[in-house]
């Protein structure tokens, strides 16, 4: 909080029509950090996900050759990317969309999981097809995670296929589930990545998308973009995040040095800054950053699954949380199920 204080009496909006000092550190680090050439910063995920559609389109048109206005994207059934009027008209749920019509064309589903099925969509009309988009873990209806090999089959595909693999990684990214990206368990790199959740820490509500160039400059000044913002915030908070939800996943010390050389410097800058021995910020950081740390962490049971099945505030509380058998979490876990009244 003292850093976002302190930032805030010198910068809070900057136009991107303006150079500023902040926007290319944290550009720099972040496409380091996750092996990519371009980032594109917006406000919330379904802007995200929206400019990640914009972008496989165009470069469907451009690069694939896909004749004008064919181009599809394919997207899993149950997923959730957020409540713009592109991104519900690829929802399978009712809520989303009723009332809300016409829907945006230009969708196929094909079932969360199901290479074989991708495969099939892609055969038949693979070469209308920009982009298919996934979360690597589905977060909506329940937390879902992949048969094993599904990412890296995805992968195999859209390379044979020349289609976009765009990883909405917007609650799984930056740590949430002990890997940079959840694409990192299976070793897969995607054509285009998604971030929001952890990027502001659980403050600001920031979004990022990132690409390659050849994917990337297929869109052009003034064509897309949004967010008059100081990523200073950003920089010093995501940092922070990234190392909490390390940190408290990590159980060896071995790995807790590992994981301190790595962050202290990305963050060293902002050692003055964050005050890290005040327990008072400690204390702000790790109750913001704790839910996001547990993506994949907590198991429940059956009895409390009924439960939550009938109460809707629940499920929503405890919808970022994915199944692991770490029983260290029980306590956590605890402490949701007060938090939530059950
Ligand atoms: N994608 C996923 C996987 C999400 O979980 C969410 C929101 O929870 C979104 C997209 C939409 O993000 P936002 O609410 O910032 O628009």
């Amino acid at each position: 909080m003292l850093g976002i204080y302190m930032n805030s009496e010198k910068l809070t909006l900057s136009s991107r029509a303006f150079y500023n000092d902040q926007f290319p550190p944290f550009a720099e680090h972040l496409t380091s950090m996750l092996g990519y050439d371009m980032v594109l910063p917006m406000n919330t995920g379904a802007e995200g996900v929206e400019t990640a559609l914009k972008l496989a389109r165009k470069w469907g048109y451009e690069k694939k050759r896909i004749p004008k206005d064919e181009a599809i994207i394919v997207s899993c059934c149950g997923c959730f990317h957020g409540r713009t009027l592109a991104v519900i008209s690829m929802s399978c749920d009712n809520e989303a969309t009723r009332g809300f019509g016409p829907l945006l064309p230009g969708h196929l589903k094909v079932d969360f999981g199901d290479a074989e099925a991708l495969e099939r969509i892609f055969k038949e009309k693979g070469e209308h097809i920009a982009g298919f988009l996934l979360e690597p873990i589905q977060g909506e209806a329940g937390v879902i995670i992949p048969p094993d090999g599904y990412l890296k089959a995805v992968r195999d595909l859209c390379t044979r296929y020349n289609v976009l693999m765009i990883a909405d990684e917007i609650q799984s990214g930056l740590a949430r589930t002990g890997k940079m990206l959840a694409c990192d368990w299976e070793e897969v790199r995607p054509d285009v990545v998604i971030l929001r959740k952890a990027l502001g820490g659980g403050v600001f509500p920031v979004s990022a998308v990132l690409a390659d160039k050849d994917v990337m400059l297929c869109i052009k000044p003034g064509e897309h973009g949004s967010c008059d913002c100081c990523l200073k915030f950003y920089t010093s908070i995501y940092h922070l995040a990234i190392f909490f939800s390390l940190l408290y996943r990590s159980k060896k010390s071995a790995e807790l040095i590992c994981i301190l050389l790595i962050t202290v410097p990305l963050a060293g800058i902002h050692w003055p800054v964050l005050n890290f021995l005040n327990p008072m910020i400690i204390k702000f950081y790790l109750k913001e950053l704790k839910l996001l740390s547990l993506y994949g962490s907590v198991v429940f049971d059956e009895d409390f699954e009924a439960q939550l099945a009938d109460n809707n505030d629940a499920r929503l509380e405890v919808s970022l949380l994915a199944r692991s058998p770490d029983q260290e979490l029980t306590e956590v876990s605890n402490s949701i199920v007060e938090q939530v009244g059950l």
